[in-house]
């Protein structure tokens, strides 16, 4: 619609002329229509930054290192072995200083550094005692079985 400037009437838009008065000048058209209401925009928030998921649960087993001294465990062992049958009087002293050395600074073999201390001292033992017999130091009872 729009309005007559000359005496305020209300023509439809395709009118050339006031269908009142005849005038020719109206007022800018208007729409009598609701104004379409406008879709509030959109509310996207702006994305959150998304941390990684934190993985939950007991955090990979981490493996020490093989040191040095766990080789020298190792070693210690088979010597502690070998000498029970070989040269004990350069490999035992060997076996138990490297299980014991293997056994407190070592990181993955302290049960092998452990037997190869038990071994290596109870070489010792045995040696010592079938030594002392052999030079009639103390007697056989002394190398003997317990329940013998
Ligand atoms: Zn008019």
């Amino acid at each position: 619609m729009k309005k007559c400037i000359n005496c305020g009437k209300e023509n439809r838009n395709e009118n050339q002329f006031c269908s009142t008065c005849g005038g020719t000048s109206f007022e800018a058209p208007y729409s009598t229509d609701e104004p379409a209401a406008v879709p509030p925009p959109l509310q996207t928030p702006p994305p959150a930054y998304q941390t990684p998921p934190v993985m939950m649960g007991p955090p990979p087993t981490v493996k020490k290192p093989f040191t040095l001294f766990d080789v020298l465990t190792i070693l210690g062992f088979v010597s502690s072995l070998v000498g029970l049958v070989q040269i004990w009087v350069v490999l035992e002293p060997l076996a138990l200083a490297s299980s014991v050395l293997g056994f407190f600074k070592g990181n993955r073999s302290k049960g092998l550094a452990a037997a190869g201390t038990v071994i290596a001292v109870i070489a010792f033992i045995i040696r010592l005692f079938m030594t002392l017999y052999n030079n009639n130091i103390i007697g056989r009872w002394a190398i003997e079985g317990a329940f013998k």
